[in-house]
């Protein structure tokens, strides 16, 4: 027998697309099971019946897909493993670890808050766990709804090896008598998960600082089931890019926008394998050179800043390491306008300076169409200027040096007093393309007209 084979999974919650977060724990349980040739699983947690849909989970997947995250299994759904659950929880009421509870998660949460208040211990007092069996009996007849509480450990801790964190801890005291079901009688989010953890067979789970005191719970629950424990590590929080909590802007833009923005699947993975990762390369990797080279010893324990300026610099190596067609794809519908005989030379000369598709078509409009609003007279060049580039232009047209040397001899005007004006009358714009491309590219009767335009501004 070889070593035991690595088995990780994403289990997302249905209910919405994928955003920074929750891609980011996708791609690192994806890096760890494809470092070691093992498995990922995929796992749709959608026993929230009314806020879960599979419209959610196909666009999930999707997004998954297009990021190269491909699975080895799934996706599973827990809304159809139920009989699981209930098998489980079986095995925990025979062991004795399970009662049920006639009082609601809020009325506890009261209690708990009056228990603070006069500086108890907020400990679950587990009343309802010494009812006498006939009075829970007389109630489950008389249809009074309860749901079932997990009898947490007595006393001690319960602690774990976290591969982020080190080794953690959780006092009893406050794993508490968590619920195992809800009042309709289906399997909490702390059942099912970690219930289908050890079913599936799953060795390691990465998975959001937010889960810490849920990872006690769930170490103490698979012990009650006499199951084995996955390894955990809890991956920093995401903040926003003032170091401060997240915004509702940073956190749910995600995939789908990205998508829409033109941004390639590369420049993503690229941004959030080093959300809290220092990776040595600040190259841009692909998926199989991060997956080689991925050790959870390494994820960082403070707060990663999302912010999206990285991003757009990822987009921009992306983007550089596209050959022309598979950039012409890219940019689509964008080079409608451009005539196709110019095309290779206009995505030559744009590249460089474009992230988004949108900014190619902006710059098709500008090189290609006769639109009026373009443009603009440097103020501080003069009529003779403009008239100096278009008696220039019709004798040597787009000759940037030939250009450049009439318009001296002409006006005295050199570097910056000639490109400044050259660029604004041509393409409204303080910054671009590099001009000698442009010239090439920009029709004779478009230039001509935009310098008589500037001349008799
Ligand atoms: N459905 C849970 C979530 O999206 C899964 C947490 C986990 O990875 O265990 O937060």
């Amino acid at each position: 027998m070889g070593a035991m084979s690595v088995v990780t999974r994403f289990a997302p919650s249905p209910t919405g697309r994928l955003h920074a977060g929750n891609t980011r724990t996708a791609l690192y349980n994806w890096l760890l099971a494809r470092r070691d040739g093992g498995r990922f699983i995929l796992r749709s947690e959608d026993t929230d019946r009314e806020r879960s849909g599979e419209h959610h989970l196909d666009a999930i997947l999707d997004d998954l897909a297009w990021l190269g995250l491909d699975w080895d299994e799934g996706p599973f759904r827990q809304s159809g493993r139920e009989d699981m659950y209930r098998e489980q929880l079986g095995r925990l009421a025979e062991a004795g670890r399970v009662y049920a509870c006639w009082r609601t998660d809020e009325e506890l949460a009261e209690r708990r808050a009056w228990q603070r208040a006069r500086g108890l211990p907020p400990r679950y007092d587990r009343a309802w766990a010494a009812l006498p069996e006939d009075e829970v009996a007389r109630r489950q007849a008389a249809g009074q709804k309860s749901v079932l509480r997990f009898r947490g450990p007595d006393r001690g801790e319960v602690r774990w090896h976290d591969l982020v964190r080190g080794d953690r801890g959780l006092p009893a005291s406050e794993v508490g008598d968590f619920t195992l079901t809800r009042a309709d009688g289906s399997a909490t989010f702390l059942l099912a998960n970690a219930v289908d953890d050890a079913l599936m067979g799953v060795t390691h789970v990465l998975r959001g600082e937010d889960h810490l005191a849920n990872t006690a719970r769930q170490v103490a629950l698979l012990e009650a089931l006499d199951f084995p424990v996955p390894v955990y590590g809890h991956l920093p929080l995401l903040v926003g890019a003032d170091g401060r909590r997240m915004s509702k802007r940073d956190g749910s833009r995600g995939v789908a926008d990205w998508r829409s923005e033109g941004c390639l699947p590369g420049a993503v993975v690229n941004y959030l394998a080093r959300l809290g990762y220092p990776w040595p390369h600040d190259r841009l990797l692909s998926l199989d050179e991060f997956a080689a080279g991925f050790d959870v010893a390494r994820v960082a324990t403070s707060q990663a800043r999302l912010d999206e300026g990285h991003l757009g610099h990822w987009q921009r190596l992306a983007l550089e390491a596209l050959d022309a067609g598979a950039f012409a794809a890219w940019a689509g519908a964008a080079l409608e306008e451009v005539p196709e005989a110019k095309r290779d030379a206009f995505i030559a000369t744009v590249r460089p300076n474009v992230t988004s598709p949108a900014e190619v078509g902006e710059w098709a409009r500008v090189v290609f169409t006769a639109d009026e609003a373009i443009p603009v007279a440097d103020p501080e060049a003069d009529a003779a200027l403009f008239e100096a580039l278009l008696a220039a232009w019709a004798k040597h047209g787009p000759d940037l040096k030939a250009l450049a040397a009439e318009a001296r001899s002409a006006t005295g005007a050199k570097g910056r007093a000639f490109f400044h004006p050259l660029r604004l009358a041509l393409t409204g714009r303080e910054h671009g393309p590099e001009m000698g491309g442009l010239l090439a590219l920009i029709p004779d009767e478009i230039v001509r007209g935009r310098l008589a335009r500037c001349r008799d501004a």
